[in-house]
């Protein structure tokens, strides 16, 4: 009993608390496979901007849950649909969703502009991701430059070789590709070497860290030049306040997405921006990233 006794401890195995969080998250899988299945899982859109005008120029697609009428977001199911598996079903219906969306929106008239999905490191063990992504829309019609291919940066650490396979066909099939979270990881700048890619995302917490002081700021500040020179596209990700604004935009061509401008909205809302020709600026996927 001793011995048992510390076992126990030292490897949690009895710990009630423990052991009702794996229960939880076994019936949080269950709830979200069910989810999918009924219909209730959705995509609310946050719009990209120019940084100097505001101006509209994309948006990102961003999954959503109608929990018994409550919406929620990724962070309640993210983690244990990609512990599952599960999340690939997701994805492989969001970017269903989004492609039919945009045909929907070209039959209406309305001019669209690129959108972003988002593609989780664990697709990559499911599908292959270039090859459903080029079926959708073909499927539905559009022009492959209207999805923007958002890409973790974590999803870099495994395979990279058949990564960066999986970038060149999206692109050479037109469609625009997008490391996320840049700057959370350690491999950040290596990466840019290896993989060809349109632009990057810089992380949320990255951008946090700009205008807490001068040292964070200036390696923000050098990280951002770095890849402007390089010919990347900049999408600054979390702009909250007026001065994480007014230092961006001293660091020239960059784009933002961020609570500043707007946050992520159902796609009925956004389609009464897309319909408001003052909001607009030039789509994101206009501008050509240089040396290539
Ligand atoms: P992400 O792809 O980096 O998306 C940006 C997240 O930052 C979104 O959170 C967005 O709402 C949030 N955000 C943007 N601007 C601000 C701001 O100014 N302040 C704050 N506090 N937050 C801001 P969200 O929608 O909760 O999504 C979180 C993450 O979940 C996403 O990060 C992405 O990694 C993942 N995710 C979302 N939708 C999908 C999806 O369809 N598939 C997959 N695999 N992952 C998804
Ligand atoms: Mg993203
Ligand atoms: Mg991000
Ligand atoms: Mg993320």
């Amino acid at each position: 009993a001793q011995i048992k006794g510390s076992y126990a401890k030292r490897c949690g195995f009895y710990d009630a608390e423990r052991f009702q969080g794996i229960k939880e998250a076994k019936m949080l899988q269950v709830e979200a496979k069910h989810g999918l299945q009924n219909g209730e899982f959705l995509f609310y859109l946050q719009p990209k901007v120019n940084e100097g005008t505001g101006l509209i120029v994309g948006a990102e697609a961003l999954a959503r849950w109608n929990r018994n009428g409550r919406i929620v977001g990724p962070d309640v199911f993210i983690g244990e649909m990609e512990h599952s598996g599960l999340v690939y079903s997701l994805d492989r219906f969001i970017w269903e969703e989004v492609c039919k969306w945009q045909r929907n929106l070209i039959d209406r008239g309305i001019a669209p502009l690129p959108v972003s999905v988002n593609v989780s490191r664990v697709d990559f063990y499911f599908a292959d991701v270039a090859q459903e992504l080029i079926g959708l829309v073909e499927k539905y019609g559009i022009d492959p430059s209207l999805i923007n291919v958002e890409i973790t940066e974590t999803a870099l650490s495994e395979n990279l070789d058949d990564l960066r396979d999986v970038i060149v066909r999206l692109r050479e099939h037109g469609f625009f590709v997008f490391l996320d979270d840049f700057g959370s990881g350690s491999s950040s700048l290596s990466m840019l070497h290896a993989l060809d890619i349109d632009g990057i995302k810089t992380d949320i917490h990255f951008l946090n860290q700009m205008g807490q002081d001068d040292r964070a700021s200036s390696i923000v500040e050098s990280v951002i030049s770095m890849a402007h020179m390089i010919g990347l596209v900049v999408v600054a990700e979390g702009v909250e306040r007026q001065v994480q604004r007014d230092t961006l935009l001293s660091m020239g061509d960059t784009y933002a997405q961020g609570n500043y401008f707007y946050e992520p909205m159902p796609a009925e809302a956004y389609e009464r921006l897309l319909c408001d020709p003052t909001k607009l600026g030039v789509p994101l996927h206009a501008k050509k990233p240089l040396f290539r």
